[in-house]
């Protein structure tokens, strides 16, 4: 049977732009289908308004630290509504102005997509056949199969909320967690994280977690990690967390209870049988080129592969490359080893690379160079409370192997190390580069 589109794309953030923009280039006749709002995640409900939320956590801190520099300032006071007012007017434009952009590019289809066999794609009872589908539909929250589940919210629900929670326990201490924790702790909340695990973030860099988690009891976040949460439920009017640390059980009342689990793949209601796409019940199994390892023709990029890190310029990157393999056949694959990545807590906590533990596992011969910058220059002149830094270097070879910073402006540091991994600049060059002085950057010769 002929297909009415060459590539039909599922999911309109990131990854799904990704894929249209390279197929559009190449003149294939496309098909966008989304059942929200063109950008996704991460201009409408993620990255972007959480920045603007991160960005007055940043003035608070500076307001904070004032007295360092003889400044004598009163106790601030947000006015959340409007923070989130203004975090919301920013993205506004976006899903009407990306959707201009999809139009431009193919066929817009509105409503939810499913599949009806290999090629076939319903969409709310209008039937598309593609040569290609590519699966780019992101993720969603994990659920918790726990009593009471149905009174968390997420991570959406604080960006849109204008009311300010005065407690807020957050269930799971991920990435996300830990940013919203900041924010609601230095706007004026009181919040505890609830962590299943003996630590938090264990995909990062122990001692590094090991920082932010210090500054994050430091700025008054409770943190009980091995925790196991037993039910919520409704109490005086708010919401009681009932949970057990070392078989001992404890409750807490809170405003809001945050699922802070993590996201999994957006695949469950795909229908992925009647495709006959392999899955192993959270998410599709692609190979190396991402395509589904039963339908090559049937593609996945973004948060909806879930194995990889979730981010949205790395979206973006595999949208690009599935693109690419739908045009040229399999020959790009996906290459993480300089992907920088950032916790946007105030201060971030940024890496780049290998952390120790991955670079023992594989054996590699590292010298681990670290420091403590709140004594330094810089470190003092802008009152630091955390500032470190770990730089793994190949003993061998002299290459950098992996970076973890907490503050010192870390965020930005990274992509010095992310350039140095990617073209493969030796330590010793990175060291021998000319910086501008005083600046954060000029310390990163200090740090090899
Ligand atoms: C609160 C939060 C903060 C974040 N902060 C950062 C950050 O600071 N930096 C960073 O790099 N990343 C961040 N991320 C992650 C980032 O947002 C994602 O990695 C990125 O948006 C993934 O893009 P995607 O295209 O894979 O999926 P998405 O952008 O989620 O797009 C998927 C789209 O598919 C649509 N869709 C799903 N199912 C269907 C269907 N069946 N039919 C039709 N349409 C469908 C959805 O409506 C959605 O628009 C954050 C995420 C969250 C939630």
């Amino acid at each position: 049977m002929a297909h009415d589109y060459d590539i039909l794309i599922i999911g309109g953030g990131n990854a799904g732009f990704a894929v249209s923009k390279t197929a559009h280039e190449a003149g294939k006749r496309v098909a966008f289908v989304e059942e929200r709002d063109f950008g996704g995640t991460c201009p409408n409900r993620g990255c972007t308004p959480k920045k603007v939320l991160v960005a007055a956590a940043h003035a608070l801190d500076e307001i904070e630290r004032a007295s360092v520099h003889g400044i004598e300032v009163a106790t601030p006071r947000v006015q959340w509504s409007r923070l989130i007012e203004r975090a919301r007017n920013m993205v506004a434009f976006v899903p009407d102005a990306m959707e201009s952009v999809a139009r431009k590019r193919g066929d817009v289809f509105r409503g939810h997509a499913t599949f009806i066999d290999a090629h076939t794609v319903n969409v709310d009872g209008r039937v598309l056949r593609a040569a290609h589908i590519v699966i780019a539909t992101g993720s969603r929250p994990r659920p918790l199969a726990i009593p009471g589940a149905e009174y968390l919210t997420t991570s959406e629900d604080v960006l849109g909320d204008p009311v300010f929670p005065d407690e807020v326990i957050f269930i799971g201490g991920g990435v996300i967690a830990l940013e919203f924790a900041h924010v609601l702790q230095r706007v004026g909340s009181r919040v505890r994280i609830l962590e299943a695990m003996p630590r938090l973030l264990p995909r990062q860099d122990a001692e590094a977690v090991g920082e932010l988690q210090a500054e994050t009891g430091r700025i008054g976040v409770a943190i009980e990690t091995d925790v196991k949460v037993v039910r919520i439920e409704p109490s005086e009017g708010r919401l009681r967390v009932h949970y057990e640390v070392g078989g001992k059980a404890y409750s807490r009342l809170a405003d809001r209870v945050v699922n802070g689990t993590g996201r999994i793949a957006n695949v469950g209601d795909l229908d992925l049988e009647a495709a006959g796409i392999e899955h192993d019940g959270v998410r599709v199994l692609v190979d190396e080129y991402l395509r589904s390892t039963s339908q090559p023709h049937i593609w996945v990029a973004g948060d909806a592969l879930a194995h990889t890190a979730q981010l949205s310029p790395l979206a973006t990157y595999e949208g690009a490359i599935v693109g690419h393999n739908i045009l040229h056949g399999p020959v790009k694959q996906p290459d993480y080893t300089a992907t920088p990545s950032v916790v946007h807590t105030v201060p971030a906590l940024a890496s780049v690379g290998l952390t120790q533990e991955q670079a023992s596992s594989r054996g590699l011969a590292v010298r681990v160079v670290r420091n403590d910058m709140t004594s330094w220059f810089s470190g003092k002149s802008y009152g630091e409370t955390t500032a470190f830094a770990k730089v793994l270097i190949d003993e061998h070879t002299d290459h950098i192997r992996g970076a973890h910073l907490v503050g010192h402006r870390g965020e930005e540091l990274i992509h010095l190390f992310a350039l140095a991994i990617a073209r493969e600049i030796t330590a010793t060059e990175l060291a021998n580069t000319h910086f501008a002085f005083p600046t954060f950057s000029s310390d990163v010769r200090n740090l090899l």
